[in-house]
């Protein structure tokens, strides 16, 4: 009898703790950054790779992730005129959005928001987006297609340990062929600080030839580009009214993203963005000037 009443306390014991146990873990902690992914158009595999930017952010434990998802390219006026997110409740938005230009009032919305010290990531093909949204465009710095082109601002790339604003005429935005690429650190910025000097790049489009107002902006990092033989801007931050910006041309699919690179560059611009110290760790297996780093998507 004894023992049956012992192994009871110590099942209850157990099950309490485990339950402790699992409270803890469940509980968001407070001081999580709050995050808005946009989506909902684009050219790219937006509904493949926004949940690979929400397992990048959530899986550092920095973040809580909420998805605003805009009507699609056949979406009513009605539908549009409820699309009203609320940035202001967030430390940061980060755009996977590549289409139809945003009803005039969210615009503005995101405009105040940032001018009054936002948060804002853009990623690959969403720096497509709205080639004549002026403030847009600043945000990010440098755009590509959507007929970019001279009035857009110079070609930006990188020579001789600095930025060339190149003012000359030319289109705005191009590619070669999907390749692995290295990715080599440039400006000193808390966002890069501590990154390897050079890494290795999963299968990606290598932009080229972007255009932008280029102002307020730190180039972080370049790659070289067999197309244009030059080193083009990959990662970049900038200041923008109060707000700050982190832009990463990488991205094109979901084999671009799971990338080690791209995911604690991501969390580390995220973290910047939203106006904290940058304290996620650069994990062991970060890529290497010779090797990729895959990530697998937790199923
Ligand atoms: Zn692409």
């Amino acid at each position: 009898m004894k023992k049956r009443i012992t192994l009871a306390i110590s099942v209850i014991a157990l099950v309490s703790f485990a339950w402790l146990g699992f409270a803890k873990t469940e509980i968001p902690s407070d001081g999580k950054l709050k995050v808005l992914i946009l989506d909902g158009q684009n050219n790219h595999k937006w509904e493949k790779t926004t949940p690979i930017m929400v397992d990048a952010l959530n899986t550092s434990g920095r973040f809580s992730v909420e998805v605003s998802t805009t009507p699609g390219k056949k979406g009513s006026e009605a539908e549009w005129d409820k699309w009203r997110p609320d940035f202001s409740k967030y430390d940061l938005v980060l755009s996977n959005y590549n289409g139809q230009m945003w009803p005039g009032e969210v615009r503005q919305s995101f405009v105040d928001y940032m001018k009054n010290g936002g948060g804002f990531v853009v990623v690959h093909a969403a720096d497509n987006a709205f080639p004549l949204w002026e403030d847009y465009n600043e945000m990010i710095g440098l755009g590509g297609w959507g007929k970019r082109n001279e009035k857009s601002g110079p070609y930006v790339y990188w020579k001789d340990g600095k930025i060339v604003r190149d003012e000359s005429k030319g289109k705005g935005g191009n590619h070669g062929p999907q390749h692995e690429f290295v990715v080599n650190k440039r400006e000193a910025h808390p966002i890069t600080e501590g990154m390897p000097e050079q890494w290795l790049h999963t299968k990606d489009e290598l932009y080229d030839m972007m255009r932008g107002p280029a102002k307020n902006m730190t180039v972080l990092a370049t790659s070289p580009s067999q197309k244009t033989k030059r080193d083009e801007p990959m990662l970049m931050a900038l200041n923008y009214g109060k707000g700050r910006v982190f832009h990463t041309t990488l991205g094109h699919d979901d084999y671009s993203m799971l990338c080690q690179g791209f995911y604690t560059t991501l969390q580390r611009g995220a973290e910047w963005v939203a106006g904290k110290e940058v304290t996620i760790e650069w994990p062991e297996n970060f890529p290497t000037a010779d090797k990729t780093s895959p990530v697998e998507l937790a199923k």
